[in-house]
């Protein structure tokens, strides 16, 4: 049986065969969920409390870094 992803809407086989149905894909079953988005890199939300830990001076999440930059320019 073949159903559309419903992300990309490619045609998939819809069986055990494949562990993301209804879904091609991870990639397709994690932007479905939202969870692609809270990966994204583009979440300003994160940037107040990331800044609030950077008051430690201890973490260099190497994610910090852009986030930072952009929110003081
Ligand atoms: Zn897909």
């Amino acid at each position: 049986m073949k159903v559309k992803c419903p992300t990309c809407k490619k045609r998939v086989e819809y069986s055990s065969s494949n562990p993301h149905r209804p879904f091609c894909c991870e990639r397709c079953r994690m932007i479905d969920l939202g969870e692609w988005a809270d990966e994204s890199y583009s979440i300003p939300l994160n940037v107040p409390n990331e800044h609030k830990l950077d008051d430690a001076d201890g973490l260099e999440s190497p994610l910090n870094r852009p986030f930072k930059t952009d929110y003081e320019n």
